[in-house]
C-alpha cells in the first residue's frame, strides 16, 4: 500500500483544462467532415520546422529549440478529412456557427459571461502539429461557476479551437503527422486552480464532461476527450501535464504529481544535508569508450561497433538519489533519461545507481568511478552516442542534476496510460498570441444569446431522473447512460425499435459497448444508423438480443459491410417456424434418458442445451412454448 498523502497539508492545488471534440457536420474553419481515416495515406507532404515571430518579434525559445534540431515534418492526408485549408494552401473559411452555437450553449450552462465579439487569434505551436505554426483558437466565454459536491468551482474561460494533426510516428529528425484531426473543433473549459485533491479532481471533470456531453454534440471514442492538469504544491513548482485521455485515471495522475514534487523536494534537501552546491557539478564529460571496448552489456556494445562514443559525467554526493523511487515508477533519473533523450536524441542513459545490471559488470563499473574519480557517494551517468548527441545528453543530464539542488523545476509534462508522467519540453514563453486576420470577428447578440438560452439543454441530473421515469431504467444505467455521449441515439432506438426493452438499448449502448471496447473492438466504426438497424432487426424478430455484441464486432471489422451482410455472414439470422420445431424435437431425442428419468422436470435442462448450443437465433419464449409443449405430449404419450 501507498501512503496516503493529506493532501491539504502539502497545499496541493489543481486546475483542470478540458478538451472536448465536437461532432458537429463539420470541421471550424473548413467543410471537411470531423472524422478520422485509416490505412495508407493518399497524400503526403513534407514541411520544416521555422520558428514563428509573434507580433512583439520575440522568438518562443521552445520553437526556436525544434528549429534548431533540424526537424523536418511529414505530413499524411487523404481528401475525405482535408482539403487545401489543412493544407495551409488556402485562408480559412469563416468560424463555423454550429461549433460557436455549442460554446455559447455551454457557456450559458456554465453560468459563464459570454464575449460581445469573438476575435480568432493565432497561438503560436511548436511541434509542428499544425500545418500553418499556430493554432486558432478564440475565448468564448469568462468567469462561469459550476458546483460540484456543494463546492463552487469557477470556470475561468470557455473556448473554442482548432484541434491539431495527430502524430503517427517519428524517426530521427523526421516527424509524421496526420491531418485528418487538424481542423476538428474543440471546446475548451478552464477551472481556476481550486481543487484540493486527486478525487476532487476526478469529480469536477466528470461534471464538466457531463454539461458538454449534455449538448448532444460531443464526438465520442479514446481521444476525443483530453484533460490537461495543472498541478502545485507548496514549495514545488506549477507543473503542466498534457494529454490524460481516460477520466478515471485523473486521479492516479494527480496523487503521482503531488508525491513525484514531493520527493524532489526530498531529494533536494537531502543534497542540501550532503552539501552538495552547483559549482561542484562540473559537467566535465569522460570518454570512456575504450573502457566498455569489451563489454557483455549488448546495448553498449552495438553502439561501439558503430564507431560511437561512450561519455560518462560524475554527479557528486548524487549516490543512491538516482535510483530512488519517487513517486510509482518515477526516479530522478529516469527524468535526467527523458531530458537526455529530447536534448540528445539518445535512447536513453545509464547510471550507476541501476548497475551493475544490463550486461554491465561491478568491474566495470569500478573502473568507470576510478576514470572519473568517483567516490561511494558519487553517482555517474553515460551514454552511448555520436559525440554531438552524447554532449548534448550529458548536458541534459548536468542541468537536470542542478534543477535538483533547486527543487521542482517547471516543465510540461505528457500523462503516460499508466499515470505516470514523462518531461515533454520546457514551459513554452509567454507571447504567443496574436490576432489571426483571415477571420473578421463575430457580434454575439444580446437576442441571440436569449434565443439560445431558452432552449438549453436538460442538465445531467434532470436527465438522470425523467429516464427512470420515461423508459422505466434502473438508476444506474440512467447514470451510464447520461455519462456515455449516446443518449442522443437512445432515445432516437426506443422511439423507432417499440418492441425492444429500453433496459435493453440502455445497457447494450453503455456496459455492452464499454465491454467490446475492452476487448479491443472498434466500436467507434460502427456509425449511429448501423446501431440503429440492429436494433431495428431485434425489432422486427429478425435477429434476437443475444445476438448484438457479434453483429457489431462483425460491423467494427468490415468497414462497408451492412447490417444485413453481418446477420447472414455469422448465421445470426433468428430460427423459426418448421426448422425451430425439428431443432427441438432433435435435443429431446438426443436427451432421451434425461427425459425418461425426469419427465416434464427436464424442461430446465433441455433449455439450457438447446439455448445454448444456438445462442443469439433463438427467441427463448418461442422455444420454452414449443419445448413445454413437446415434453407435455411425449410425457403423457
Ligand atoms: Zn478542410
Amino acid at each position: 500500500m501507498s501512503k496516503q498523502l493529506n493532501y491539504s497539508k502539502i497545499g496541493l492545488l489543481v486546475g483542470l483544462e478540458c478538451h472536448q471534440q465536437l461532432a458537429t457536420r463539420t470541421k471550424l474553419f473548413c467543410s471537411c467532415k470531423p472524422r478520422l481515416f485509416k490505412g495508407e495515406p493518399k497524400v503526403t507532404f513534407l514541411r520544416r520546422l521555422r520558428p514563428t515571430q509573434s507580433e512583439l518579434g520575440q522568438v518562443d525559445p521552445a520553437a526556436y529549440f525544434e528549429f534548431k534540431k533540424g526537424v523536418r515534418i511529414l505530413y499524411e492526408a487523404d481528401n475525405e478529412t482535408s482539403c487545401l485549408v489543412e493544407m495551409d494552401e488556402e485562408p480559412p473559411h469563416p468560424l463555423n456557427p454550429e461549433a460557436l452555437e455549442v460554446a455559447l450553449t455551454v457557456a450559458l450552462m456554465m453560468n459563464a459571461k459570454p464575449v460581445d465579439e469573438i476575435h480568432v487569434m493565432r497561438k503560436t505551436v511548436i511541434d509542428g502539429s499544425n500545418t500553418t505554426g499556430f493554432q486558432r483558437t478564440c475565448v468564448v466565454a469568462l468567469n462561469g461557476s459550476i458546483e460540484v459536491e456543494g463546492k463552487a468551482v469557477p470556470i475561468e474561460h470557455i473556448s473554442l479551437e482548432e484541434d491539431a494533426a495527430r502524430k503517427t510516428g517519428a524517426e530521427g529528425f523526421e516527424i509524421r503527422y496526420r491531418i485528418d484531426r487538424l481542423g476538428i473543433p474543440l471546446i475548451e473549459v478552464t477551472t481556476g486552480p481550486v481543487i484540493q485533491s486527486p478525487r476532487e479532481a476526478q469529480r469536477v471533470a466528470l461534471a464538466i464532461g457531463r454539461i458538454l456531453r449534455a449538448t448532444k454534440k460531443v464526438r465520442r471514442g479514446i481521444g476525443t476527450i483530453r484533460q490537461d492538469l495543472n498541478i502545485s504544491i507548496r514549495d514545488g513548482a506549477l507543473i503542466e501535464i498534457k494529454g490524460v485521455q481516460e477520466l478515471e485515471l485523473i486521479s492516479k495522475v494527480v496523487e503521482y504529481e503531488a508525491k513525484r514534487q514531493l520527493g524532489l523536494l526530498e531529494i533536494r534537501d537531502e543534497l542540501k544535508k550532503r552539501g552538495v552546491t552547483e559549482d561542484e557539478i562540473r559537467g566535465e564529460f569522460h570518454n570512456a569508450t575504450e573502457l566498455f571496448k569489451k563489454t557483455k552489456c549488448r546495448v553498449l556494445r552495438k553502439a561501439i561497433n558503430q564507431g560511437k562514443r561512450v561519455l560518462a559525467v560524475k554527479l557528486p554526493k548524487f549516490s543512491g538519489l538516482l535510483g530512488r523511487e519517487i513517486a510509482p515508477g518515477m526516479r530522478l533519473g529516469r527524468e535526467m533519461a527523458d531530458r537526455a533523450r529530447f536534448w540528445g536524441r539518445v535512447g536513453g542513459i545509464f547510471h550507476t545507481d541501476e548497475l551493475p545490471a544490463y550486461g554491465v559488470t561491478e568491474g566495470e563499473v569500478d573502473r568507470l568511478k576510478r576514470l572519473l574519480k568517483a567516490g561511494p557517494e558519487d553517482a555517474v551517468v553515460f551514454v552511448a552516442d555520436t559525440l554531438e548527441n552524447a554532449a548534448d545528453a550529458l548536458r541534459a543530464v548536468v542541468e537536470r542534476a542542478k534543477e535538483a539542488l533547486r527543487g521542482v523545476p517547471e516543465e510540461t509534462r505528457a500523462a503516460n496510460p499508466d499515470g505516470t508522467t514523462r518531461y515533454m519540453r520546457p514551459r513554452p514563453g509567454a507571447a504567443r498570441m496574436y490576432p489571426e486576420t483571415d477571420i473578421p470577428p463575430i457580434q454575439i447578440t444580446e437576442e441571440y444569446l436569449q434565443e439560445l438560452a431558452s432552449r438549453l439543454p436538460e442538465l445531467p441530473e434532470e436527465a438522470v431522473k425523467r429516464l427512470m421515469v420515461e423508459y422505466d431504467l434502473n438508476e444506474k444505467l440512467a447514470k451510464q447512460l447520461v455519462d456515455s455521449e449516446y443518449l442522443g441515439l437512445f432515445e432516437d432506438t426506443v422511439r423507432k425499435a417499440q418492441r425492444v426493452s429500453p433496459t435493453v438499448v440502455a445497457a447494450t449502448l453503455t456496459e455492452t459497448l464499454k465491454a467490446l471496447r475492452r476487448d479491443g473492438v472498434d466500436v467507434e466504426e460502427v456509425s449511429d444508423e448501423q446501431i440503429l438497424e440492429v436494433f431495428r432487426l431485434v425489432d422486427s424478430g429478425r435477429t434476437t438480443k443475444e445476438a448484438i455484441p457479434e453483429i457489431i464486432t462483425w460491423l467494427a471489422e468490415h468497414k462497408d459491410g451492412t447490417v444485413e451482410e453481418a446477420v447472414k455472414e455469422l448465421g445470426l439470422t433468428v430460427i423459426s417456424g418448421d426448422e425451430l420445431r425439428s431443432l427441438v424435437d432433435r435435443v429431446v431425442y438426443e436427451n432421451e434418458a434425461v427425459v425418461k428419468e425426469r419427465g416434464e422436470g427436464a424442461f430446465g435442462f433441455l433449455m439450457g442445451v438447446i439455448m445454448k448450443r444456438y445462442r443469439g437465433r433463438l427467441d427463448a419464449k418461442v422455444v420454452s412454448e414449443l419445448l413445454k409443449e413437446r415434453l407435455k405430449s411425449l410425457y403423457r404419450g
